[in-house]
């Protein structure tokens, strides 16, 4: 079974979610979610996935960067955005802080804001803590695309989805993205920073 990943528009996305509790957490039904939510990720496929999105007002993301998602894409890019494959990772009640505060500022996409991408700033490096599917606490530090990818996925705990943090000029359907921007050098998105 999968879940529906909702769309931007739906008040369950601009709800803050509510901290798991340990009971929460050991109970079948927040395990079973947590199942769905790693199938429903690698259905569509994405490489983040947050529970308001699939209608659940709970603190837990999910994050996977498979390395085939990579073969596909320009391998110069990969290196620009710092780009690497992440396992899976099940992060329940994360609490993120801001080492490095260098901005990196790329195309970055959303599962609850289909067909569309824009230029999105973000932190370069963070230290991510929280706990992990069974309840043991977890630490660790996200650079560069994995670190992009867990702010992203925060942001939905607090209500808050990438539009909100866009460039906004630099807006666009998948479509016009790959066809005006995949290949485009690096430098040129300046053009679409306001
Ligand atoms: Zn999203």
């Amino acid at each position: 079974m999968l879940l529906k990943v909702i769309q931007v528009g739906d008040d369950a996305l601009r709800m803050p979610a509510k901290k798991v509790t340990p009971e929460q957490l050991k109970a079948g039904t927040t395990q079973q979610l947590i199942d769905l939510m790693i199938a429903t990720l690698r259905d569509k496929p994405g490489i983040g996935l947050a529970a308001p999105q699939v209608g659940e007002s709970l603190r837990i993301i999910v994050i996977e960067d498979k390395k085939q998602y990579h073969t596909k894409l320009n391998p110069e890019l990969l290196k620009i955005q710092n780009r690497k494959p992440v396992a899976l990772k099940v992060i329940v009640n994360p609490v993120i802080q801001v080492i490095d505060e260098t901005i990196n500022t790329f195309f970055e996409g959303c599962l609850s804001v289909d067909g569309y991408r824009a230029l999105v700033p973000r932190a370069n490096k963070l230290q991510v803590t929280g706990l992990d599917r069974t309840g043991d606490s977890i630490s660790f530090a996200a650079e560069g695309w994995s670190a992009r990818i867990i702010q992203h996925e925060v942001d939905h705990l607090d209500g808050i989805v990438y539009v909100d943090k866009m460039h906004s000029k630099s807006f666009m359907t998948e479509g016009n993205y790959s066809k005006n921007w995949s290949e485009a050098p690096p430098a040129s998105i300046n053009e679409l920073i306001c």
